[in-house]
């Protein structure tokens, strides 16, 4: 896709910074979306990247997703996404996260970042030594910090009951869950799982994560390509983004898809194909929103029962953006979408720019 056919299919972004700092190497793209519900939040992603467009796709991509989960999540922040492109050799870590930490301060708080894919508590570590605009960092009693992943876990864990008990009338303890990823957030929902009584099947690259899992959990193991068209109950993402497309839809036996990881649908129309073979997609953007939650907690300075009762609701909310999709003959992916763009729509800035 071009740069035109995005800003054609999406909302524009407000700003797109890119950088390049030559003594370390560090070479990104930081996107803010939209502002007017507060400063921009989002993670910062350290990927390969074929090139400079596909980074600055993705980085697009991800900043509206987290413009419409932190809308939707009822949170004071825009949204907006860094990604770094992992340099080809050896490189020094600390220098390329105090080379990005320069960028956010330059945006003087309108970009609020913490970890994504690729990036952990040490290098924010490193970006906190250039700003304050930065979260993910380590928790200090009973205040919100850390890695976020566990509650997003969480958050995924309370959206999958309401989704399990709407489209299957069942409870966790009577379906198989295959879940996708066994990083951060994925295995954290294993162990939530496996507590909650569900049957596991897993996919993970990393052979030694996997067989853990199935000591730990008797989970069993299958590779990601089977687990896609695996007949379980319910199929929880937890890799990466993208890959409901119309081949992979057509092979799902799942009844229910609802996991952590952002972006899953390639195109907005996969919702409507998905219900149409009777799936019920969880929007992942309402499901994984409890990382954020967290960052959110340690910007703002809330308690880790704030974060941890916002993090509950996200069951309830589940549960509201049903009712709107039957009122409104819509999927949920779509009511939720319609919510989000509304708040974003409503804010005064907002309304100025479109007066
Ligand atoms: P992670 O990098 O820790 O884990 C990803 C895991 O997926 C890794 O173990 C990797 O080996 C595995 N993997 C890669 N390709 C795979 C494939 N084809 N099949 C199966 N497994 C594969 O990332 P994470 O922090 O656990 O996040 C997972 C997803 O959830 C990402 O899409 C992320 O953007 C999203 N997410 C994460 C958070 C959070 O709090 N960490 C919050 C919201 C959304």
């Amino acid at each position: 896709m071009s740069l035109t056919d995005h800003h054609q299919q999406h909302l524009p972004p407000e700003e797109v910074v890119t950088f390049h700092d030559r003594a370390s190497g560090a070479h990104g793209i930081i996107a803010l979306h939209s502002t007017g519900l507060g400063p921009a939040a989002g993670g910062c992603r350290l990927w390969r990247y074929p090139d400079h467009h596909t980074a600055t796709l993705d980085a697009l991509r991800l900043a509206e997703g987290m413009a419409l989960k932190n809308a939707l999540a009822d949170l004071p922040f825009g949204g907006g996404k860094a990604v770094i492109c992992l340099p080809d050799g050896p490189f020094d870590r600390a220098a390329l996260f105090q080379a990005f930490g320069r960028e956010v301060a330059a945006l003087k708080g309108r970009y609020v970042t913490a970890e994504d894919v690729g990036t952990s508590v040490a290098d924010m570590t490193e970006v906190a030594t250039r700003t304050r605009h930065v979260a993910g960092l380590a928790a200090r009693g009973t205040r919100p910090g850390g890695d976020p992943s566990p509650w997003t876990a969480l958050g995924v864990l309370r959206a999958m009951r309401v989704a399990v008990r709407h489209r299957l009338g069942a409870d966790l303890s009577d379906v198989t869950v295959g879940v996708q990823g066994l990083g951060h957030v994925g295995y954290a929902l294993c162990e939530r799982l496996h507590e909650a009584g569900a049957r596991l099947v897993v996919a993970e690259p990393r052979s030694d994560v996997a067989a853990r899992a199935a000591d730990r959990f008797g989970a069993m193991v299958m590779s990601s390509r089977a687990l896609l068209s695996a007949r379980v109950d319910v199929l929880a993402p937890c890799a990466l983004g993208a890959f409901l497309n119309a081949a992979t839809v057509a092979g799902l036996k799942a009844s229910v898809v609802c996991g952590a990881a952002n972006n899953q649908l390639a195109e907005d129309d996969m919702a409507v194909r998905l219900a149409d073979r009777d799936v019920f997609y969880a929007p992942d953007f309402l499901v994984n929103a409890g990382g954020i939650v967290n960052v959110a907690g340690e910007y703002l300075g809330w308690r880790d029962a704030d974060v941890r009762q916002r993090v509950m609701a996200i069951g309830q909310r589940m549960v509201d953006v049903l009712a709107q999709a039957e009122r409104t003959g819509t999927t949920p992916h779509h009511a939720a979408r319609t919510i989000a763009l509304d708040r974003i729509a409503h804010t005064p800035r907002a309304q100025a720019k479109a007066a």
